[in-house]
Parts: C-alpha cells; structure tokens; sequence
C-alpha cells in the first residue's frame, strides 16, 4: 500500500478543494487497522461526491475504493455482505446477475455504500426510507484499532448515519431484494395542481418533482414498483437518456452561464420538451439512476411532510419572486421517516426540497436565503450538501444530536476523526 504526501483533492463538484497531508487506499482490513493506529488525523473518503467539507484532512485521508470486494451474498435470505468502499453501480450490477436488488437507490450509483450511509442519502417514495435502511450490520473500526460490529437493534446501531465521526465502516451487510422493474410515467402538470393534489401524488409507490424556475409547470415523476417485462427502447435510451440529457443539456446550462436572460427562456424549454408523457418499463436501477447532472451547486433541506402544501406554495413563491435566475433543475423528494440518530428524516416523513445552481455567481445569496426559509421551517440539512447552520441550530432539530456527540467522544476522544466542519458540528 503506496502512501503519497501532499495529495491534491478535489471533490466532484470542485467547490472542496485542499492538500492532504498523507493519502492511502488500503486494501485489507488489517492495513485499514494498522493505519487508524499509526496516524493522529484521519478522513476518509467514499467517492467524493459530497459538496460539504466532510472529506478534509488535515492529516490522513484514506481512500476505499480497491477496498470493495464482496464477502457474502446469501440468496435465500437475500442478503449480502461487502467491503465499505464497494460502489453503488458495481452493487447494482453484481446483484442484478443474482436476480436481486437494492430497494432504493437516489439518483446517481457513483457513491461508496458507506459514503452513502453516511451522510443520509435518499432516493424518493414516501413508504420508503433512505438507503442506510437497507444495512442490518456494519463492522467500524474505532480510533483505537478495535473493531465492533453492530447489528440491527444494538444499543449504537442507529448511530450509522456518522458522517465519518465515529470510525472507519470496514464491512456493511445490506438486506436486499428480488430484483423488479418500475413503470414510470413522466409527464408535466401545474405545480399548483400537484401542490392541491399532493396526498394522491405521494400515493404512488416513487415520485419526485423537478421544476426549472419560474415555470408554472413541473414534471412529475411517478414509478410503479412491477414484474411486468422491461420495454423500454434502446435507441430511446441512447437518444434521451446518453445524448439529449447529457450533452445538450450541458450545452443548455452553459449557455444560460453566460447570457443571464436567456435562462428563464430555456427552462420553459426545457420543461415543454419534458412534457412527454414518458412510459416504459425498465429495470430499477435503470429507472432510479438518472444521467450524471453537469457539475453545479446544491443545497437539499429535510422538512415534515405533513407540511408539504404550505411549503410547497412557500417554496414556489421564494423562487418566483425572487430576483434570482436558475439554470438547473430544482428536485422535490419524499422519504419515510426512520430512526437513525442523525437521519435528516429521524421520526419524521419527510419532504426535501432544496436550491440547485450551476453558476457561482449568486451562489452564496442563494444559499442564505434558502436557508433562512428553511430554518423557519425546522429544516435539517443534508449532510452532504452545502449548509452553514452548525451545532447550535442543529441540536435543536436532531433530538438523540446530544447522544451522538457523547457516543463520538467514547469512540474517539482524542478527536482523531474530526476536521474543521466536523468540529463545529459535533466537538465539545
Ligand atoms: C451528482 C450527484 C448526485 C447525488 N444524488 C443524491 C441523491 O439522489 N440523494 C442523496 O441523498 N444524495 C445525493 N448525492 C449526495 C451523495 O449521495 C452523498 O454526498 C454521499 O455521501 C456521497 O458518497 P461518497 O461515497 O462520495 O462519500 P464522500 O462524499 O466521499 O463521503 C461522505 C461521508 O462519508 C464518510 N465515509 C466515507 N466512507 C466511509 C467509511 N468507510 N467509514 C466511515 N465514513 C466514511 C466520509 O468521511 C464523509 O463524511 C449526490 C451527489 C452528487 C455529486
């Protein structure tokens, strides 16, 4: 295992950049142990797709993508066994060949399983929760060099969602599932529409909203879990998904970089083009996974979703009446409530809504006064994503913030785990 001084890293969205005193990527869980030993600073990096400063290091940074082999798969009781730094897609993949699953999965596959779990990250469908649900075990390395393991209902288990804070994840066993399809409908209606109509939206098995401001219009994304056979076209595929979605939107987003008032001209474009209605059958990771978006600016706030219509309306209108210009899509989730400590959803459904931007220029304005909104509204923020409240605001909203910090100071009080954002967020 090669050690390389001073290592330039950057995240996937550019915005994190620093030098890393030291950067490995074991391969073993021994060579993980001995250096959790050797080093005082440690971080460590999943695939760096996350816009906050998580991954800062000021003295290790360890990396576990050759550390992702599969230790178990158990097809009977449709479970199975991996390294921490096994990615999302290569999981996909590997589980489809075994007719098998993951329940749900967000967006993109690019992120380390444990990256994942450990910032809270979600897909959508109100009667599912985010993807850390899926673990019924994780081993985790602790400041000391002991490993623990923590099985679905231990004492410390639901402290999962740890932000890198309490030890290095080394093995994560995931309940998974029978492989299926989804039936998506995509199609453009009213924002108001939906808003009045959120309850018989929320009804559908998966559904999310994207809206490119000011549109009075949204699409609408609805997926039927099925085993009716996949008819989606390959050339569609090719067409929409590999060439339209990629290359000429990122042709579309960069023009609306350089001529500011072409931007609300092309997203009334874009949402006409979207008006379909799309309807095909695919597989579901095919169909959870959308093309990877060009690199931008993002924001994304956990609320109570009982208290969508009001915020829905609130949100529309912070955009609308705004003087600010969009050119990129603004995304609308729901999740199940869970009990992970830290879980933006922690004993509450939940509604997400966030600011997406891809140019820098109003970034930080746009970014304080979604935040603002979403501070009078008992919003958590996405671990991942850029926020600036810190441990102040957020004790108040994460009930068990307080055990987490405790159980942070038992695993490791010599803080060799904590950075600067981690710091501020949970160091004495
Ligand atoms: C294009 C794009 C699309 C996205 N889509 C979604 C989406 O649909 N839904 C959503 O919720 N989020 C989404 N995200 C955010 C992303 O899922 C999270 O930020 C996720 O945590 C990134 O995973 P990663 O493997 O890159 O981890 P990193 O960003 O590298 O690290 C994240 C955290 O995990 C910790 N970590 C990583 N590995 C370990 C380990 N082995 N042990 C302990 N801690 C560890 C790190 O220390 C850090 O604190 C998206 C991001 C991008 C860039």
């Amino acid at each position: 295992m090669k050690i390389i001084s001073d290592h330039s890293f950057k995240n996937w969205a550019k915005n994190v950049r620093f030098k890393a005193p030291f950067f490995t990527q074991p391969e073993t869980e021994q060579e993980i142990i001995d250096l959790i030993k050797q080093h005082q600073k440690i971080r460590v990096v999943g695939s760096g797709h996350s816009w906050s400063a998580l991954c800062e290091s000021e003295g290790l940074l360890m990396n576990l993508e050759k550390y992702n082999k599969v230790l178990e798969l158990n097809k009977p009781a449709k479970t199975i066994k991996v390294q921490a730094g096994i990615k999302l897609h290569q999981l996909n993949i590997l589980l489809d060949k075994e007719g098998m699953a993951l329940s749900i999965l967000g967006s993109i596959a690019k992120q380390t399983i444990a990256g994942a779990i450990s910032t809270g990250t979600h897909g959508s469908g109100i009667r599912f929760q985010s993807l850390a649900s899926q673990i019924i075990e994780f081993s985790l390395i602790k400041a000391n060099g002991e490993k623990i393991i923590l099985k679905k209902g231990d004492e410390n288990f639901n402290a999962a969602i740890s932000l890198g804070c309490l030890g290095v994840i080394s093995e994560v066993t995931l309940q998974v599932t029978d492989a299926f399809n989804l039936h998506d409908k995509t199609y453009v209606a009213k924002f108001s529409e939906v808003i009045n109509n959120i309850d018989e939206y929320l009804a559908h098995d998966h559904f999310k909203l994207w809206w490119f401001p000011p549109c009075d219009e949204v699409v609408i994304y609805t997926y039927k879990r099925t085993d009716v056979k996949r008819n989606d076209s390959r050339l569609r595929q090719i067409l929409n998904d590999e060439i339209l979605s990629v290359w000429a939107y990122r042709m579309l987003v960069k023009v609306g970089n350089l001529v500011n008032k072409w931007r609300n001209p092309i997203n009334r474009f874009l949402t006409s083009q979207m008006k379909g209605p799309l309807d095909r059958i695919e597989k579901s990771f095919m169909v959870f996974n959308v093309p990877e978006p060009p690199k931008h600016r993002e924001t994304e706030w956990a609320f109570d979703v009982k208290d969508a219509k009001e915020l829905l309306t609130a949100y529309q209108q912070l955009f609308t009446g705004s003087h600010f210009t969009f050119n990129f899509i603004q995304e609308i989730r729901f999740t199940k409530g869970d009990d992970f400590w830290l879980s933006e959803c922690f004993e509450r459904d939940t509604l997400w809504i966030g600011a997406y931007n891809h140019e820098d220029k109003q970034w930080n304005e746009i970014l304080n006064s979604f935040e603002v909104f979403a501070q009078k509204h008992n919003g958590r923020p996405h671990w991942g994503k850029e926020f600036t409240v810190r441990k102040n605001y957020l004790e108040k909203n994460y009930p068990k913030y307080a055990a987490f910090i405790e159980l942070r100071k038992q695993f490791d009080p010599e803080g060799k785990f904590l950075n600067r954002l981690t710091s501020e967020l949970f160091g004495i």
